[in-house]
């Protein structure tokens, strides 16, 4: 703005100079010519004088630098100082002939054929009604204004110098109050008044920015808030694969660290899947890709940003479907475990039954057989009441009403229907203290069932099933012991799976289905607490139920 401003205060102040030097000029020039025009005018009385006294002859003697011309009344040339008079044509038409024909005496400038330059004339009539004509060419006009170009540029060069130096102050001196506004402002004063609607509109704008980058914060923050408490991983990039955004969940499930704003996208993940997915959004496409690292399975999931047909960058969104996929392998092993344990029996089934129909069986075995198919069918019933419980546990379809429930009480039962068992075992069965929760009793019962009847099953002769019940502040927890044949480190991680066995080659002769740990595991879990368990092999285990008071 300075520059401009200097720039045009010194193209006024030459264009100013130019003007009245030109304007001097032609006023010199003017006035140059207005003493030419006296002095032919006085030489011109002086030549009339001469010619009146002498006549024409007078002039050939005469010796002066200015063209002397006489002209008869009917414009012909009788006289001419410059040139040969014979030779030239009439000058009746010349305009300060003409007029000095008519009033006594004319003027006029002219470019002049015969000196081939710019020439005044003044003419003058005689009283025999010829005119005498004395001229003289302007270039001593030019000459004289010539002579004065040195002072001329003199004067330009000042009025430069000059102008310079006040452009320079003055743009200085307009700008200053411009540069001293603070512009980030609310209430911008204006220093001049011209300036007032630019300087209004201003502040309207600083109004408008700080509302909307108050808001944008506020979003930022809402949207940091909303991303960082998400467990699954987002990271924001543009065109060029910088990061533009990510929150923690990103960092944790790249497993990456120290990444900024601004740094490449690659910094996350340097494998081929990755940047090829992330070439691939960039490219407008879509793309998936499944990672595995240590224990876990994640699906990332780029996709372009895009404005209209452009692609602007990429959002990618990191899902941990690890526990997703481990349901989905349960239940693929869910389903072949059942077709095989329904199939077992069955086969058994229609084996005997196919030998009783073929009439190959001696009749003193048809009892036997009959007992066979008898104990199939009910390993079959038992099997598919447990499938039917855990389904039920599993999708949580219970509608019935939750009571308090006496677990001393609820034992006690447990323990009758189990007594038989037992006693085929000689093994005691012992229940100590007492404690009250809130629960679905059918569903409770089938825990502490299954419990006891493991501990029976899995017990030692001659042995004890202890039951112990302890009332907490906020739970009860619920012991089950035995002294039997235990379970294997590896092996307690998995006995609650359905259909795990540790021993399977004896299952068969011990009974259950495999399902009796899973039934506990969900019943537990559908009242809000969790079940664990402490084993050694041939020493015993103890199964422990949490269960909250409060669920
Ligand atoms: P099952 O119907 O075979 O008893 P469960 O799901 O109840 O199925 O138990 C899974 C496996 O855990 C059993 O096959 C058994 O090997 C082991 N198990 C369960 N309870 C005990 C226990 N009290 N003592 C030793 N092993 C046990």
């Amino acid at each position: 703005m300075t520059a401009k401003i200097f720039k045009n205060i010194l193209i006024t102040c030459l264009a100013t100079t130019a003007v009245v030097i030109g304007l001097f000029l032609s006023i010199l020039y003017n006035n140059f010519k207005d003493d030419v025009m006296a002095r032919l005018k006085s030489d011109a009385s002086y030549l009339i004088t001469g010619i009146n006294n002498e006549g024409l002859s007078y002039l050939d003697d005469l010796n002066v630098s200015d063209r002397i011309t006489y002209i008869s009344a009917d414009g012909q040339v009788l006289y001419d100082s410059k040139s040969d008079e014979s030779a030239m044509d009439n000058h009746s038409g010349r305009d300060e002939i003409k007029e000095a024909l008519v009033n006594g005496e004319g003027v006029s400038e002219r470019y002049s054929a015969t000196l081939g330059k710019v020439s005044l004339y003044y003419a003058k009539a005689l009283a025999n009604g010829d005119v005498i004509r004395i001229s003289t060419d302007t270039s001593t006009i030019a000459a004289l204004l010539l002579g004065m170009s040195s002072y001329i540029f003199w004067i330009v060069v000042i009025v430069l110098f000059i102008a310079v130096l006040i452009a320079n102050r003055l743009a200085a001196k307009i700008v200053k109050p411009i540069n001293e506004v603070d512009l980030s402002s609310h209430n911008i004063i204006s220093p001049y008044k011209e300036l007032v609607p630019l300087f209004s509109k201003i502040n309207e704008q600083n109004y408008t920015i700080t509302r909307q980058l108050i808001k944008l914060d506020q979003l930022k923050e809402e949207f940091k808030t909303v991303t960082d408490n998400m467990a699954e991983g987002i990271i924001v990039i543009n065109r060029d694969k910088q990061v533009l955004s990510y929150n923690g969940a990103a960092l944790r499930l790249f497993n990456a660290s120290d990444i900024k704003n601004g740094d490449n996208v690659y910094c996350f993940d340097h494998s081929l899947k990755f940047m090829t997915a992330v070439e691939e959004a960039i490219g407008g496409k879509n793309s998936e890709y499944r990672r595995q690292s240590e224990n876990k399975v994640y699906s990332v999931l780029i996709n372009p940003v895009k404005i209209g047909e452009h692609v602007n960058g990429a959002s990618i969104l990191i899902i941990d479907i690890t526990a997703k996929e481990m349901q989905e392998k349960l239940r693929r092993e869910f389903s072949a475990n059942v077709s095989h344990e329904l199939k077992t029996p069955l086969t058994s089934i229609s084996g005997f039954a196919e030998i009783m129909k073929n009439g190959i069986v001696d009749p003193d075995d048809v009892a036997d057989i009959a007992q066979n198919i008898y104990d199939e069918a009910k390993r079959l019933i038992v099997l598919i009441d447990d499938i039917i419980r855990l389904s039920s546990l599993e999708s949580s379809e219970i509608e019935t009403q939750k009571e308090n429930i006496d677990l001393k009480e609820l034992v006690g039962e447990v323990f009758t229907y189990l007594k038989a068992a037992a006693a085929k075992k000689k093994i005691s069965l012992i229940c100590n203290g007492e404690g009250t929760v809130k629960g679905v009793r059918y569903i409770l019962e089938e825990v502490m069932q299954n419990l006891v009847d493991n501990a029976i099953k899995y017990g030692s002769e001659n042995g004890h099933v202890c039951v112990v019940i302890s009332d907490h502040d906020d739970q009860v927890i619920i012991k089950v012991t035995d002294d039997g044949i235990g379970i294997a480190e590896d092996d307690t991680s998995r006995i609650f799976e359905r259909f795990y066995r540790v021993d399977k080659s004896h299952s068969k002769a011990i009974g259950g289905t495999g399902l009796g740990l899973s039934i506990v595991k969900h019943g537990v879990e559908y009242h809000g607490g969790h079940t664990e368990v402490i084993s050694k092999p041939g020493v015993g285990t103890t199964f422990t139920v949490y269960l909250p008071k409060r669920a």
